[in-house]
């Protein structure tokens, strides 16, 4: 369903309900089950990467490239 989709965007702001979402590759759809109520496998923690290591870099060298710029 689209609803899922955006539900994936705003992962920040339900970041608290997302520690308890699982995820089914098979049918790769999110569940609250441990099994998927589809084709019952084994669901995993989707384990979203909350912050990328690069976009919290991004920002600092987004802010140096700025510097940079005032500088010269
Ligand atoms: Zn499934």
């Amino acid at each position: 369903m689209a609803e899922k989709q955006s539900f994936i965007d705003r992962s920040e702001k339900v970041e608290s309900i997302v520690a308890h979402i699982m995820f089914c590759l098979q049918c790769r759809q999110y569940t609250l089950k441990e099994k998927c109520p589809r084709c019952m496998s084994v669901t995993h923690d989707p384990k979203p990467a909350k912050y990328s290591p690069e976009d919290r870099y991004g920002k600092y060298r987004r802010m140096a490239k700025m510097e940079k710029i005032n500088e010269s």
